[in-house]
């Protein structure tokens, strides 16, 4: 019988210990980790993602700042928004909400973040810092990632690992972590030959494409572990006429006969993200604050 990694669980401990940590942190210190979120315009999805993360901001006892934009803003004044974040000694951690409109450039307002407050791990220096190797802010998914693998497995060096997908969001930071931790790392994308091939061989297999379903069982070695990071809206006619569903990038039904452990969708990867946003805000004001905390 597969292990079905429970996500919603695991990010509700994770949220738990945090709390705790918060609250050492008001003890010794007077004061706590607070977290800035900046939105430009008014994608519904994004509303809710940050509606979320005020809220599991205030609930793990941060502070937490709200920064509501018109789908207008010149990037001029959204910078100047940025830098009065960078310039506030109270702020923590500064997270923009992608995507941003099209007529803003968003690398050049994500480096334009303070790298010690990118609690997402987008800014340059952070990815930078990860690929050699360095202390850097994570980004959230990844990181959530391999805190389920390290729960899971005593240890992970020399464990073969395939990751579907090279993004600088969710692909490439997490090879960078599994490289970290001694793994053998294989990136595969749109282009790699074989791939059903390729990700036959993994002890772990990481699917993080935005493809519904493509992992069929053919892909996965017996006993493997699968992380399955896509989160894909289908329709779903056995629900009723116009009804959507969400599904992950693997063929959940069918792989978890073959597996040891995955993650479903939804409630697999998806809630670990904001738990590790709320870690990765407390590891920026312990680094700032030179905090000692047990992360
Ligand atoms: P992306 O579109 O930036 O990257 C997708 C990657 O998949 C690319 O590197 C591409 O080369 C690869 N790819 C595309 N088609 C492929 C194919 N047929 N075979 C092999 N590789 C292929 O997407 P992303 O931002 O990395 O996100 C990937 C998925 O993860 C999406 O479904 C997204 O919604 C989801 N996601 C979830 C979370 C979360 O759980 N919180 C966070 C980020 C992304």
């Amino acid at each position: 019988m597969a292990k079905i990694l429970d996500g919603k669980v695991f990010a509700k401990n994770l949220r738990d210990e945090l709390k705790g940590i918060v609250s050492i942190l008001r003890e010794e210190y007077g004061n706590v980790p607070g977290l800035a979120v900046v939105l430009v315009g008014d994608n519904p999805a994004s509303e809710v993602y940050v509606r979320n993360k005020g809220i599991q901001t205030k609930e793990c006892g941060m502070r937490s700042y709200e920064h509501k934009l018109a789908s207008t803003v010149q990037q001029d004044d959204l910078l100047k928004v940025i830098k009065q974040l960078n310039d506030d000694p109270e702020v923590d951690g500064i997270l923009v909400q992608l995507p941003l409109p099209n007529h803003i450039d968003s690398q050049k307002v994500l480096d334009s973040i303070d790298p010690e407050k990118d609690v997402d791990g987008f800014h340059i220096i952070n990815a930078g810092r990860l690929a050699t190797g360095g202390d850097a802010l994570v980004p959230c998914t990844p990181l959530g990632c391999l805190l389920l693998l390290k729960d899971h497995f005593d240890e992970l060096t020399g464990k073969n690992v395939v990751v579907i997908g090279r993004s600088n969001i969710v692909g490439k930071p997490m090879a960078a972590l599994l490289l970290r931790e001694s793994c053998t790392v294989t990136i595969a994308h749109s282009k790699s030959n074989n791939l059903e091939e390729i990700c036959q061989r993994a002890d772990i297999l990481i699917a993080a494409v935005g493809k519904p379903e493509m992992i069929t069982k053919d892909f996965i070695k017996k006993g493997a572990v699968v992380l399955d990071v896509g989160i894909n809206r289908i329709a779903a006619p056995e629900k009723g006429p116009g009804k959507m569903k969400l599904v992950g990038d693997v063929a959940f039904h069918e792989a978890k006969n073959r597996v040891e452990a995955i993650t479903p969708v939804p409630g697999g990867i998806g809630p670990m993200t904001i738990a590790v946003l709320l870690r990765n805000t407390i590891q920026a004001a312990c680094n700032r604050r030179a905090w000692k905390c047990d992360l």
